[in-house]
């Protein structure tokens, strides 16, 4: 079963996004480390402080903090 267990080394491979800042708007103003669909701790806009925290969807967490 060594080919299952290199499928799942990839699918925990870490991806870095850049996203815009919902708060000051900065364009790519926050690094943000994922893994499995989920942030890897606190991502912090360079401008404003805006934190994303750990172990969130950031998609569906900008979406919820633009209802509030
Ligand atoms: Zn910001």
């Amino acid at each position: 079963m060594i080919a299952f267990a290199d499928c799942q080394d990839i699918r925990k491979m870490t991806v870095i996004k850049d996203i815009d800042c919902p708060r000051c708007g900065a364009k790519d103003g926050i690094e943000v480390f994922e893994r499995d669909g989920q942030t890897i701790g606190d991502s912090v806009c360079a401008q404003c402080g805006f934190t994303i925290p750990e172990g969130v969807a950031p998609e569906l967490y900008l979406k919820e903090i633009e209802h509030k």
